[in-house]
Parts: structure tokens; C-alpha cells; sequence
């Protein structure tokens, strides 16, 4: 079959990978689309060698029609339209056995330790499909994994209806937390940073009633300024790994100072970078500071929101490339060309 195969690092291009065989419990998958994230990146630029094995099949945010069904496999036929929900877990280490299947010790990914959706078939367990409405078209199925990210980053932070919420970094990720926060939460006051104009403008058309350019503003002082000097009920860092003007410090640092007393900081970038955080002010306001990772449960409600075009997967999807374009797609990518936010392969 024809796959997106990812060689070594930087070498991504169209080769020929062998027919993905399929265990009793799992379907074969003919994959539709596929989406570039910021973790596919990292893998392209070499980041995870040693967890990432060459040749590689990427692509974690995907979804296709089934085309075989596994013997054990229930509820699911050949033709169905499904998103796939990427987190294998083993359901025995400590963190699984407590609930925390999405912090599994030895947690596995679909499009980042085992194949994904950059292949032209793909094989997923069936327990892992979530049936995808024909209201939504495939080219936004890589959103579903996205939006799902955004609830379960919401419920970590239990943000609550007329909350004032700041969300650090208005890239992919971070608007797609701030769409599904400001379309099923009613925050009070929804606060955006960046240094993207392109960013902070479809920040705006999604509902943020603040944005801040920190290329022009010191965001702390101005958070605290529409506060009253009181701080945010909650902060959302979806920065990862950042460049900073100069004189500001990390995200994580800037989100202890905006946060209220008593209020959460919800972690979830996946820089590499170090943060120093002031924990005396943490610990003055008896603030919590809790991560994020990955998703648990919540692919039914992002596919309910998206059926029911309650979020603008249009206004975050700016490029749908052909699969034959991949390696120009990752060039584009790493050019952090300001005005692309999701690229999406069509398989
Ligand atoms: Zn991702
Ligand atoms: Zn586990």
C-alpha cells in the first residue's frame, strides 16, 4: 500500500509499506484523512528517537471507512465512517488500574509508536472507533481528536459557566480548546495571548473577547488590568515549546501571576524547555497547577458538537493537502508560516 513514510529525520515522503494484517478484535481501516500536529513535528524533526522507530507511519488525528471487520468484532460493518480514537492503553499498570488510562505507563499511540493514519490502510482496534455522522465530512475528522483534547483539557481545569478563562498560545491546540470553551461553557471572559496577529484575529471570529499580542503588551500586566487586579479563574498554558519577547518569562511562570487565589492553571503544552515557576505566589494563593495529557472519554462529545456545527473546524483547518504532497506539507509546517494553523492530509 501507499503510505506518508517518515524515513529518518526530515526525510518524510510517499513509499510502499506492507498491508497492515488485522487481529480478531480490530478492523481494517481505509484511512481518509489525516492531521499534521504539533507532536508529528517534533517526531518529523527527530525529537523522538529512541520512542519513534524508521520507517514510520505518523498520523494520530484520522479517520476513514472500514473495509474488513476482525471475527470478535461487534456493532461495526464494512463501510462504516469512523474517527479514530488514537490512545492505546494496557489497563494494568498503577495510573490504569486508578482510571488514568490516558497516563498509562506504557501508553501507545496510533501514528506515533505504532502505525497511523498516514498509510493508505490502517489497522485499529474496534473498541477504538467512534461511529462519524455523514453531517460530518472526513476532511474535518482529524478536528475530532483535536476537540476532544479541548474537553478533556476544560474538565481537568473544571471550568465552570461564567468563568473568566486565559488561554495561553492560540496555536492549533489552543484554538481548538478555546472553540469548544466558548461553545459549550459560556465563560465570562475569555482571554487569548500570542504573537501571531493571524492567530489572535481567528481567536477573535471563535469567540475570545480578549486578545493580547505579547509582542506589544506584557500579557500579566494586562490579564491582571481586565481583572481588576483580581486574576483569571483559570489558565489554559497551550503553548509548549515558546520564543518569548524579550523580558517575559515562560508561560507557565506568567500563568501563576494571572491566576486568582484559589484558581487552576491547566497545563498541557509539550515543550522541552524549562519553566521557573514562582511557587511562593503559588503557594500565597493556594492555586493549583494540574496537566493535561491526551484524551479519556470525551470523542462521543466532540463528534455530538461537530454533527451538530456547534464548532468551526473550517476556520482551523487552513490547508487540506493530498497525501502526494506530504513532504512539502511538513516543510510548511516547520516554516511556522504565520497565517497556517491545521494542515490536513487527504489520504
Ligand atoms: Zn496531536
Ligand atoms: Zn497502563
Amino acid at each position: 500500500m501507499k503510505a506518508g513514510i517518515l524515513y529518518a529525520a526530515k526525510d518524510i515522503r510517499i513509499g510502499e509499506a506492507s498491508m497492515p494484517e488485522i487481529k480478531p478484535h480490530e478492523v481494517l481501516l481505509e484511512s481518509k484523512a489525516a492531521g499534521i500536529c504539533g507532536t508529528d513535528l517534533h517526531i518529523y524533526l527527530g525529537e523522538f528517537e529512541g520512542r519513534v522507530a524508521y520507517p514510520a507511519i505518523q498520523g494520530h488525528e484520522f479517520g476513514g471507512v472500514i473495509v474488513e471487520v476482525g471475527s470478535e468484532v461487534t456493532g461495526y460493518k464494512v463501510g462504516d465512517r469512523v474517527a479514530v480514537d488514537p490512545v492505546i492503553s494496557c489497563h494494568s499498570c498503577p495510573a490504569c488500574v486508578t482510571g488514568h488510562i490516558n497516563a498509562c505507563r506504557t501508553l501507545k499511540l496510533l501514528g506515533v509508536d505504532l502505525d497511523g493514519g498516514y498509510g493508505q490502510y490502517v489497522a485499529a482496534p474496534s473498541s477504538h472507533l467512534f461511529p462519524l455522522p455523514d453531517s460530518v465530512p472526513m476532511t474535518h475528522v482529524p478536528m475530532v481528536e483535536m476537540y476532544a483534547l479541548g474537553h478533556h483539557i476544560l474538565q481537568r481545569g473544571q471550568v465552570q459557566p461564567g468563568e473568566t478563562v486565559a488561554l495561553l498560545g492560540a496555536g492549533k491546540l489552543g484554538l481548538s480548546i478555546l472553540d469548544v470553551l466558548c461553545h459549550s461553557v459560556s465563560p465570562g471572559v475569555t482571554i487569548v495571548t500570542d504573537l501571531q496577529p493571524f492567530r489572535l484575529e481567528t481567536a477573535q471570529k471563535l469567540g475570545a473577547d480578549q486578545a493580547i499580542n505579547i509582542n506589544e503588551v506584557d500579557p500579566v500586566e494586562r490579564v491582571l488590568e481586565l481583572t481588576s487586579g483580581v486574576g483569571v479563574d483559570c489558565v489554559i498554558e497551550a503553548v509548549g515549546h515558546y520564543h518569548l519577547p524579550e523580558g517575559q518569562e515562560a508561560p507557565l511562570a506568567q500563568a501563576v501571576k494571572m491566576i486568582r487565589s484559589g484558581g487552576r492553571v491547566v497545563t498541557t503544552g509539550l515543550g522541552e524547555q524549562h519553566s521557573a515557576v514562582h511557587f511562593k505566589t503559588l503557594v500565597l494563593k493556594e492555586a493549583q497547577i494540574i496537566a493535561s495529557r491526551v484524551t479519556r472519554g470525551e470523542f462521543p462529545r466532540a463528534i455530538q458538537m461537530m454533527s451538530r456545527g456547534l464548532l468551526h473546524p473550517d476556520l482551523l483547518i487552513t490547508e487540506v493537502q493530498p497525501l502526494d504532497e506530504i513532504t512539502a506539507a511538513f516543510a510548511q509546517v516547520e516554516s511556522e508560516d504565520p497565517c497556517t494553523i491545521k494542515v490536513v492530509l487527504e489520504i
